[in-house]
């Protein structure tokens, strides 16, 4: 078969470093009966190990030449293929909890990161190769640079740990970028339930519209002083001062006032 010539559009670049793609699937450890998911398999790197561990093979992969290559590979009748845009694929649409895992496709992670909170009760784990910026938002501590909007949304419904750090030599064509490796757990309630996510989702949006502003100035519209301060929340202080778990507590008790209103 001809050479693929990386899609740039499709954010296609390959690993080739085979101790990462051991580590990979050392850290996943699939077992055979697991449904295990893995998002834009590409060229096969960790496919082909993946696939030796289970009994069947969930990929999504959008591109074409690729899904075409995934057909001929010797362990084809492993895999399901499910050809199409990852961001629009139903994740219900496989029965059973599953592990998912990807190489992820940079330019498209945050709003698919975004998505998996609404699939929580039927993820085991998720393993995933991102840029490592990415990674250091999303496991950010409270009142560290790196804290903000992602890190709060995806720490109220996950656990998330940086396993490797992965250098752009490792892949082919190389990204601009350092990559690294995160393992997500499902662990909703850690920080407490929202009544109404999409309210407790548009607060934080909002808390970080300015974040060299106050909560205070962010939030005037949405939230007196008064109301801050009765769930200990400053209302001087920067909103990456103000842990995850707050921001829950402020969603719920902003319902609260407003239904005794
Ligand atoms: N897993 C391979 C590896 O590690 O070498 C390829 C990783 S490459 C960074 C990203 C893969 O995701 C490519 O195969 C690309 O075609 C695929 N991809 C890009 N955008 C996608 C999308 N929206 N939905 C599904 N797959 C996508």
């Amino acid at each position: 078969m001809k050479e693929h010539r990386a899609r740039k559009r499709f954010g296609q670049n390959f690993l080739q470093d085979k101790a990462v793609i051991q580590d990979i699937v050392r850290a996943v450890r699939p077992q055979f009966e697991d449904t295990v998911i893995e998002i834009g398999p590409g060229l096969a790197a960790i496919t082909e190990p993946l696939a030796a561990s289970v009994k069947q093979l969930h990929v999504i992969e959008i591109d074409r030449d690729i899904v075409a290559r995934l057909r001929h590979l010797p362990f084809a009748s492993k895999l399901v293929i499910h050809e199409g845009d990852v961001l629009q694929f139903d994740f219900n649409s496989i029965a059973g909890r599953k592990k998912i895992v990807g190489n992820l496709p940079y330019n498209i992670s945050t709003p698919l990161l975004f998505r998996f909170g609404e699939y929580v009760d039927d993820i085991i784990d998720m393993h995933f190769m991102l840029q490592k910026e990415v990674v250091e938002r999303m496991v950010a501590a409270t009142g560290t640079n790196d804290y903000g909007r992602l890190s709060i949304m995806l720490q109220y419904f996950f656990d998330m740990e940086c396993l490797i750090d992965v250098p752009p030599e490792s892949f082919k064509p190389a990204p601009k970028v350092d990559s690294a490796v995160v393992r997500m757990i499902p662990q909703k309630g850690r920080i407490g339930i929202a009544r109404d996510f999409a309210h407790f989702a548009a607060l934080v949006k909002q808390a970080f519209q300015q974040r060299r502003k106050t909560i205070h100035n962010n939030l005037k519209d949405w939230a007196d002083d008064a109301v801050m301060i009765e769930v200990g929340i400053d209302p001087g202080d920067r909103p990456e001062r103000i842990a995850p778990e707050m921001y829950v507590t402020l969603s719920n008790h902003l319902l609260d006032v407003a239904a005794s209103a």
